[in-house]
């Protein structure tokens, strides 16, 4: 795999990008240069090329800002992840299979190089349609992940919690999940019809964002009980995937503080 160096001068970049995910992206241009995509991003005001790699319809690869560069591909993921842009329009196009080969080789190289197990569409994880309808995104995922990742998992954490108003709760702390999750409920062990929700796309203001590392407190549980001080509670959780199958199942048990 030859990764072309790319004549690009930018403007002021931060260098504390900590990779923990690839962002994949399409052009939305039949035909670009990771020089055509520099000048626009500078159009927009922004200090280059928002990718940190370009791959072509031909195959070749062109490095956009360094790894260890913050992005500017993907608003709130920019901080911990590598954005890969593909030459093309795949609202439309059908994407080369040399094309296809490459973005997993690249996905694989990083993939390696930095512990990384999650790959994302760019419209998993912001508003967009982007890499379009006909971008192979599940097939490279599986490519890539395959032979790291095959079992699916949701990791817990938390802790009981008694905040200012002396109001008993649950800190539930969603520390890490597979890359095929994209929704979690969670709920008390014993409790019928009331759960807490989160999701990479949240529909509404009942879902809290879904992230590494989410956290979040609940005080009120069924819409009415409360938790009761020196108790313990098993909190179970169930994560599903995008068809809404469910692929990982966890619980935790909390302690409230006396
Ligand atoms: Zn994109």
């Amino acid at each position: 795999m030859k990764i072309n160096k790319s004549n690009l001068s930018f403007k002021n970049l931060s260098y504390s990008n900590n990779p923990q995910s690839i962002v994949l992206h399409h052009a939305e241009a039949s035909k670009c240069s990771i020089e055509d995509i520099h000048k626009w991003h500078l159009d927009n005001g922004w200090a280059g090329c928002g990718y940190h790699y370009l791959v072509r319809k031909d195959g070749s690869i062109w490095r956009g800002r360094p790894e260890n560069a913050v992005g500017s591909h993907v608003s709130g993921f920019n901080q911990n992840s590598l954005g890969i842009c593909a030459e093309g329009s795949y609202m439309k196009e059908t994407m080369p299979e040399v094309q296809k080969k490459t973005i997993i080789d690249l996905c694989k190289y990083l993939c390696n190089k930095y512990g990384i197990n999650k790959i994302y569409g760019h419209r998993e994880v912001g508003a967009s349609n982007c890499p379009g309808v006909n971008y192979p995104l599940e097939e490279i995922r599986k490519a890539v992940l395959s032979d790291k990742e095959t079992k699916s998992y949701i990791k817990l954490d938390g802790g009981g919690y008694v905040n200012y108003n002396g109001a008993p709760g649950i800190n539930l702390i969603i520390r890490d999940y597979s890359a095929d999750i994209t929704r979690v409920f969670a709920w008390v062990d014993s409790d019928k019809g009331s759960s807490w929700a989160f999701d990479i796309n949240p529909p509404n203001g009942n879902y809290t964002k879904l992230l590494k590392n989410t956290s979040k407190i609940i005080n009120i549980r069924n819409g009415r009980d409360t938790f009761s001080k020196g108790t313990y509670y098993k909190i179970k959780v169930k994560g599903y995937n995008k068809d809404g199958k469910i692929v990982a199942e966890n619980e935790i048990m909390l302690r409230i503080p006396n």
